[in-house]
């Protein structure tokens, strides 16, 4: 089919809340506002949200708001909660996951053996992902691209930009780079150690650049940035999403923090996701990662880290104090065999918090009430006096911590007078019947017994693009129906695969990093 057909079919026609003068009355039996401002501890009951064209107006009791607007129509009712749209926070914008491609699920380091995988289409599989994002209340998202190389670098961005625009979300669009050790942390050291008929094939093989160069990155960062924000009527930014410390030098870090500074852009990277990120720092700086980063300047609250499996309290100590967020993807983390994050630690040090699914969520799929759940659960340590990290808390990483992180704190994450109408209505039929005595916080119920079936209603910029479980923009029929003809499946596995030639090599090589001193601060992770 061709392309202009298929986006006929796939897409309904649309005009977003700034060209409609969009009013309505949003009414739930609780509105959870992150704002203690309009009711206590953020939570009103029976209370409603006033949306004119993209903007909240009033967050009031009903009663108030029907009087003051008798003639608005109103959705929702005492069966629905509003909330502020969650946020994913750290996630790489793909709608099939890499498992159903064909992907490794194990750690990292070990990803180098990795079969080959199947192809899909960028677009699609970003409008898939969109549709599945807006299914689960995801209201905004960073989408930290992995492009497929030089050649390909700007056409897999603007394919991938495209979906976000059509299904409306609010999107930080990072731009990836990485330049140096692509096949283990110290690739000279590693290739140094290779029989050397294998040496020259992996050279051949890894050591070839992945990304754009520096200039031509930082000029394309720059065009999009002019021409994307408009174009996607202010729900688009970019942002610079270099790889992570181990694969970028510091040069190309310094370089990152003064145009994010020029440009007004922010910055996401990974930090610290397995315990041999940290023990690269240690045997090759004798410093920990965030020590190196702070160092070169690099760390400022426009930067958020995402992982941080292995802060210790010092490193803690210094984001906290830098203003740095720190995005957490407990589901990741564990599938990965990274570990756990010591939130409770980083949440007494005082280090921002906002949540991401990262692409390999606990049930594959992006429900992120689900991964609160989670984070909540992996923090509660034996011992009656172990501290646990409030639910209260946990639900402002998934919301407004999520969006001050991608740097759309002063428009969205909370329902207030004057912020943009980013907001959800969850059917609490869902999670609440037959019966959940009144004394229970409505966001521990939410936390405790809630999933993203529950969600019925979003709305982006005062546009609602999904109402009654149904999207209003995308058609996902036709969208899982064109992916589906999209993939390319695998390529067959050669019998000299270089992959799997390299793996007991890179096993060898990490192995002795196994008996490196770590102090984890998380107990879980720790051998004590
Ligand atoms: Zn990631």
């Amino acid at each position: 089919m061709k392309r202009t057909r298929l986006l006929k079919t796939i897409m309904r026609s649309f005009a977003s809340a700034s060209e409609i003068n969009v009013e309505f009355i949003a009414r739930g039996k609780f509105v959870l506002t992150n704002n203690d401002g309009y009711a206590t501890a953020g939570i009103l009951e029976d209370g409603a949200v006033y949306v004119s064209g993209q903007n909240i107006v009033e967050v009031s009791p009903y009663k108030d708001l029907k009087a003051t607007y008798p003639n608005t129509t109103v959705i929702g009712s005492p069966e629905f909660w509003v909330m502020p749209g969650f946020v994913s926070a750290h996630q790489h914008g793909k709608g099939l996951t890499s498992y159903q491609l064909g992907g490794l699920d194990d750690c990292l380091e070990l990803r180098v053996s990795a079969l080959p995988q199947a192809k899909v289409d960028n677009y699609l599989d970003t409008l898939y992902g969109c549709a599945q994002m807006i299914e689960a209340g995801i209201t905004c998202c960073i989408h930290y691209n992995s492009s497929r190389g030089p050649a390909l670098y700007e056409t897999d961005i603007l394919e991938r930009i495209r979906a976000y625009r059509e299904a409306g979300l609010r999107v930080s669009f990072g731009l990836d780079i990485r330049n140096r050790n692509y096949l283990v942390y110290g690739d000279d050291d590693f290739y140094s150690g290779l029989p050397e008929r294998l040496r020259n094939r992996a050279r051949e093989e890894y050591d070839k650049p992945r990304t754009a160069a520096p200039d031509d990155y930082f000029r394309l960062a720059r065009r999009l940035s002019e021409t994307i924000e408009k174009e996607s009527d202010g729900r688009i930014k970019i942002f610079f999403t270099p790889a992570g410390p181990q694969w970028c030098t510091g040069d190309l870090l310094k370089a990152i923090r003064r145009e994010s500074e020029e440009m007004q852009l922010g910055v996401q990277m990974h930090l610290l996701e397995t315990k041999y990120q940290r023990s690269y720092f240690a045997r090759t700086y004798g410093q920990s990662a965030v020590q190196w980063l702070d160092h070169l300047d690099f760390l400022t609250s426009r930067t958020s880290l995402a992982h941080g499996v292995w802060l210790s309290r010092e490193d803690a100590v210094i984001l906290a104090a830098r203003g740095t967020p720190l995005v957490h993807n407990p589901s990741s983390n564990l599938r990965l065999r990274s570990g756990i994050a010591p939130i409770q630690m980083l949440h007494e040090v005082g280090v921002p918090l906002a949540l991401g699914l990262d692409g390999s969520p606990l049930n594959d799929e992006p429900d992120i009430i689900q991964e609160m759940r989670l984070c909540a659960n992996l923090q509660r340590v034996p011992g009656v006096d172990s501290k646990i990290v409030p639910l209260k808390e946990i639900f402002h990483m998934a919301t407004v911590n999520g969006s001050k992180a991608l740097g759309w704190g002063q428009l969205a994450g909370s329902l207030e007078r004057g912020k943009r109408a980013d907001l959800v209505l969850l059917n609490a039929k869902n999670f609440s019947r037959p019966y959940v005595a009144p004394q229970q916080n409505p966001i521990d119920t939410l936390i405790t017994r809630g999933k993203s079936s529950a969600v019925d209603t979003v709305i982006v910029d005062g546009e609602i693009l999904y109402q009654g479980k149904k999207h209003l923009r995308l058609q996902p029929n036709q969208i899982v129906e064109s992916l589906q003809k999209s993939v390319i499946p695998p390529a067959p596995v050669k019998a000299d695969n270089l992959g799997d030639e390299l793996l007991p090599y890179v096993v060898r090589y990490y192995q002795p990093w196994d008996k490196d001193e770590l102090l984890p601060f998380h107990q879980v992770n720790s051998s004590t």
